[in-house]
């Protein structure tokens, strides 16, 4: 029993796209990854006064690098130390601000069937996906009738921080981000002084180039939701039909990247003018050095776009890197599939994740040619390209007023209720209108109530079974009612609290943490609430402090 909850919850995945064979709902176990031997180190001095003998000298480590813009050394130690020793000798030396392992983000790719070539996300008609599901009309981005108004701007840079983009892709090839001074310059000469010798379309942080050519598919992917040529009668349409796509890869033909490359891959899209920042990337722990160089991309006014994760898990209590950092640029989504309900694999939470989008067979371009694929990975380009569209039309608005426009008119969809701040989908025409939807009005958050108290002992006891008669009586001519939890935390799936109406069928079971959440929608005005606890782990109880109603 001891599986579930707190156990896994420091153990960090990092798979933000999924196979067709997860979608089961199960929860993979988390697991934070890092290179073997390898650590970033803060020094307190300036690294770039110090060379590499004394920094080898001093740190008693083999110096695999230094990032000196970031004031960072990457050091190298003997394999068969521990994690934990090799982290306490470093930071417990006298020169040192911050030590932590080189972790590891990945992507993790299964395409699906890509015989489908339906963009559900742009527009869907209530088609059929690549992966048989039957959609519902309207659950998309709303963007078809956005580009009545804009279709993006060639002066928008966006920058994938991923796997590359394809720069041949034909679809792909005409709204790649150019830096003139390199495209002017001269070739094998560092034109621009940024450090990087012919980054023309983007940067390569593992080999330090300006190659970012896409060796994996991940990144041409989301290029293509993000800014796929549009109005060029072939393949297909991204949200933005102009755009600048800066290729900043640090995610290797595997899909996957370490803390190293990652820091390096962020500081050069802040620095070269990327506004958006797209991240369909996950793993590691919190990280003091990353949780800066995002820090620093807020204060350059971009927004840090973060997929929210595929492990089926809650951000609100169990974090996942990058979405989790605390930032206010960070702006992290989740995915939905094309009925317009949470996709099994996707992280969800009420106070960390903001918005969700297309997540679940996304058709986009990728290794010169075309597939369909799942995860919030690619959820995410569908936000980033919606804020870049958005940006387009309303070059003055700042980052935190784009990030602020894109959830106040987010489509309510009663699905993401309770699982994200905003509850609903981005919308790229009610953003460029400044529409805010109206109240969903089978959203039980937006009846009438009254006040009720009811409660179980809190905490409350094991091997317990008690019964709950509620109703709601003074209001005439009730059709349905929906409880509201002020608190409620259990021992999540041991000790339920099942909700059944008035004629005995079950309207709900609820387990785990529920605090400030509505029930489901319950007929009449009675229900009989039964809470069962088993013999171990009681928690603090629930507690319903008002009663929804609608006649
Ligand atoms: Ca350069």
């Amino acid at each position: 029993m001891l599986l579930k909850g707190r156990g896994a919850r420091l153990l960090i995945s990092s798979l933000l796209l999924v196979s067709g064979s997860v979608f089961a709902g199960v929860v993979k176990q988390k697991k934070i990854e890092a290179v073997p031997g390898e650590y970033i180190v803060r020094l307190k001095t300036n690294v770039a006064k110090i060379s590499k003998a004394q920094l080898s000298q001093a740190l008693g480590s083999s110096i695999k690098s230094t990032i000196p813009r970031l004031n960072l050394v990457v050091v190298k130690r003997a394999s068969f130390e521990t994690k934990s020793s090799a982290l306490q000798a470093l930071k417990s030396n006298p020169l040192v601000a911050i030590a932590e392992p080189n972790f590891i983000y990945k992507i993790n790719r299964t395409p699906n069937d890509p015989l489908l070539s339906q963009l559900w996300g742009m527009k869907n008609l209530g088609q059929v996906d690549s992966g048989g599901g039957v959609g519902v009309a309207g659950v998309d981005i709303d963007v078809e009738k956005a580009w009545d108004i804009e279709t993006g701007s060639s002066k928008m840079i966006v920058a994938v921080i991923d796997t590359g983009i394809d720069f041949n892709h034909p679809d792909l090839k005409d709204n790649l981000w150019t830096n003139q001074a390199e495209a002017a310059g001269i070739a094998g000469i560092d034109d621009d002084g940024n450090g990087v010798i012919d980054d023309i379309h983007g940067y390569n942080a593992i080999t330090g180039t300006g190659d970012a050519t896409d060796d994996h598919g991940h990144g041409s992917h989301c290029a293509g939701t993000i800014g796929a040529k549009g109005n060029d009668e072939k393949g297909i349409v991204g949200v933005n039909w102009d755009v600048q796509l800066m290729a900043v890869k640090f995610l290797d033909a595997n899909g996957s990247g370490n803390l190293e490359d990652a820091l390096k891959a962020i500081d050069y899209a802040s620095r070269m003018g990327a506004k958006v920042l797209s991240n369909s990337w996950g793993g590691g722990e919190f990280s003091e050095t990353l949780f800066e160089v995002i820090k620093n991309s807020n204060k350059l006014g971009s927004i840090f776009v973060a997929a929210a994760g595929n492990d089926a898990s809650n951000n609100d209590t169990s974090p996942s890197y990058p979405a989790s950092f605390e930032v206010e640029n960070v702006f992290v989504v989740g995915a939905i599939n094309n009925k317009g309900i949470m996709a099994d694999f996707s992280n969800f939470g009420k106070k960390t994740v903001h918005i969700s989008a297309p997540g679940v067979n996304i058709y986009s371009s990728t290794g010169g040619a075309y597939d369909s694929w799942s995860g919030t990975s690619m959820a995410t380009p569908h936000v980033s390209g919606v804020a870049a569209l958005l940006w387009a039309h309303e070059p003055q608005l700042t980052s935190l007023e784009v990030m602020q426009r894109l959830m106040q008119t987010a489509k309510p969809l009663a699905g993401l209720k309770n699982k994200t701040k905003t509850g609903g989908m981005v919308s790229a025409y009610n953003a460029l209108t400044n529409t805010v939807p109206p109240p969903d009005p089978n959203d039980t958050s937006n009846w009438e109530s009254v006040a009720a108290d009811y409660a179980s002992a809190m905490p409350y006891l094991p091997n317990s079974k008690v019964t709950t008669d509620v109703t709601l009586v003074g209001v005439e001519g009730i059709k349905d009612m929906a409880l509201y939890f002020e608190k409620f935390d259990t021992e999540g799936n041991y000790d339920t609290l099942t909700i059944f109406d008035a004629n005995g069928n079950t309207v709900q079971v609820i387990s785990g943490n529920y605090d400030d959440s509505f029930s489901a929608v319950i007929p009449g005005n009675s229900a009989k609430l039964v809470f069962t606890s088993d013999g171990s782990v009681e928690k603090g109880g629930w507690k319903i402090t008002k009663i929804a109603f609608r006649k």
